[in-house]
């Protein structure tokens, strides 16, 4: 018999935090779980699942437009605001309530209540019990990051934007990464004015540049107002708005201003450094491969470690934890080649090196396909496709997959499996082309770029 009140206590009830209670449980261990705020985590409350869902209602004015062009007569169309955000609140309410029963179907104990660790093997609850486990897993996520702008305070961070009271007419949004793109093609979609500024000069850093440069070019296309090179000097509150002083020392005004500059880890007063949890520069929990602590007993997944902040590889170090200490199985998470989409209009889609990684350790070979997609194209819509693979010269083997274009996350998923097993170029020529589709690009190029 245990001296602890739980085998493992869990704090944070997002992707990973249940992932790994669950599983845990099954496992036959006794466990507990906190949340402070509402079961689901990020992903579920404040991220993928709702931002998805708005990718979705934005996508219908150029559905309609594209309609058009295929022969229908469309009559007059708008988009209700609040009508879709309380359907997106109560489908949210939903995921919610499945996220607590799966929970207690697998035996595990929730707490509403914010988490404090006392001692390694001992939490403080918010609502003043006191629980010991002889496992602790911190899996607390992360919360939106803005800089120290004068005016900041009148902006808005990716967690408002899901409620906002009504649909801003003029939007700016600052940062180039994932949620500033994505969020610039849903506001623009549903009919906001949409300004984008980004500090450096080319957004989405990290990808490969010449998938930064297509996407940029289709989202401006489509009306986006993106400004690279630019920042936010300071913001005022103006009758009737926002009023922007850029560090080119341009102006301008908008209804609302939303802040996608970052995520950093949520780790502050949690009793974490006291214990000797190692943190980073960035706040974010030093762990090894099986997710483990400097303190044996306290592990931690998921973006809090901010090792690659994704729902599904939260999810996979969750059951990786579980099989490790639970199972007697140990299991590191395989943080190399994992597919990812970032859902941008038109959507991007991508795995491994980057033409520019690839170049720095690998003699490469670069094939590229640009292309107007035959739905576009009878629709008379300016949208190209891009698909590029990176294949080291040698062995033949890919090294990267891009595609920019519509599906491009669902085509990435299965493309990622081929990479994954050490797919050559010759297995791609081998496969044959699915007729008529824009995948069908990735099974037929034949040549390489010259040079
Ligand atoms: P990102 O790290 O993707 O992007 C942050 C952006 O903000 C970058 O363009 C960065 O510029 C800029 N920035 C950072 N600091 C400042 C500053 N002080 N002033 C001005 N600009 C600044 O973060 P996000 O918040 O977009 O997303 C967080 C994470 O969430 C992502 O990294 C991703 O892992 C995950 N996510 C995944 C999604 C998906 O899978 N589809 C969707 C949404 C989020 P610079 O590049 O110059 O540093």
């Amino acid at each position: 018999m245990s001296d602890f009140d739980y085998d493992l206590f869990v704090i944070g009830g997002g992707s990973g935090g249940v992932r790994a209670a669950r599983w845990s449980a099954m496992a036959g261990a006794k466990v507990g779980l906190c949340e402070e705020y509402r079961y689901g985590g990020t992903c579920v409350i404040r991220g993928c699942v709702p931002k998805k869902l708005m990718v979705f209602a934005s996508s219908f004015s150029e559905a309609a437009e594209d309609a058009e062009g295929f022969g229908w007569t469309m009559s007059a169309r708008s988009f209700d605001w609040n009508w879709f955000i309380s359907k997106k609140d109560s489908e949210i309410d939903r995921l919610e309530e499945i996220y607590a029963k799966n929970l207690e179907a697998a035996g595990v104990e929730i707490r509403k209540a914010r988490g404090v660790l006392k001692d390694p093997h001992t939490v403080e609850l918010s609502t003043g019990d006191v629980v010991t486990a002889k496992h602790i897993l911190v899996a607390t996520g992360g919360a939106p990051f803005a800089p120290e702008v004068p005016g900041v305070e009148h902006t808005i961070s990716s967690n408002e934007i899901f409620h906002l009271k009504e649909q801003p007419k003029r939007m700016l949004i600052v940062g180039g990464g994932y949620i500033a793109c994505e969020f610039a093609g849903i506001m623009n979609g549903l009919g906001t004015k949409v300004t984008q500024f980004y500090r450096g000069a080319q957004i989405l850093r990290g990808f490969d540049d010449e998938v930064r440069g297509h996407i940029a070019e289709e989202m401006r296309k489509k009306g986006i107002d993106l400004h690279v090179g630019r920042d936010v000097m300071s913001i005022e509150k103006v009758e009737g708005g926002l009023k922007v002083k850029c560090t080119d020392g341009t102006f301008s005004e908008h209804d609302v201003i939303l802040y996608a500059t970052g995520r950093k880890p949520l780790t502050a007063g949690m009793g974490l450094e006291e214990l000797g949890v190692k943190l980073d520069r960035n706040g974010a929990i030093e762990v090894d491969q099986f997710s483990q602590t400097a303190v044996p007993s306290i592990f931690a997944v998921g973006d809090v470690t901010d090792r690659v902040n994704l729902t599904p590889v939260a999810i996979r170090e969750g059951m990786a934890f579980a099989e490790t200490v639970f199972k007697a199985n140990p299991t590191p998470v395989d943080h190399a080649l994992i597919p990812t989409a970032v859902f941008t209009q038109p959507e991007i889609g991508t795995i491994g090196l980057s033409q520019e990684e690839a170049r720095e350790d690998h003699e490469i070979e670069v094939y590229r396909s640009t292309f107007r997609p035959m739905f576009h194209a009878f629709a008379d819509r300016d949208q190209r496709m891009l698909m590029k693979l990176i294949v080291d010269k040698p062995t033949q083997k890919v090294l990267g997959v891009h595609i920019v274009g519509p599906a491009a996350g669902e085509m990435i998923q299965m493309v990622g499996i081929a990479v994954k097993m050490g797919a050559t170029k010759q297995d791609f020529d081998r496969t044959m082309a699915v007729h008529p589709t824009a995948a069908e690009e990735l099974v037929t190029m034949r040549d390489p770029v010259p040079g």
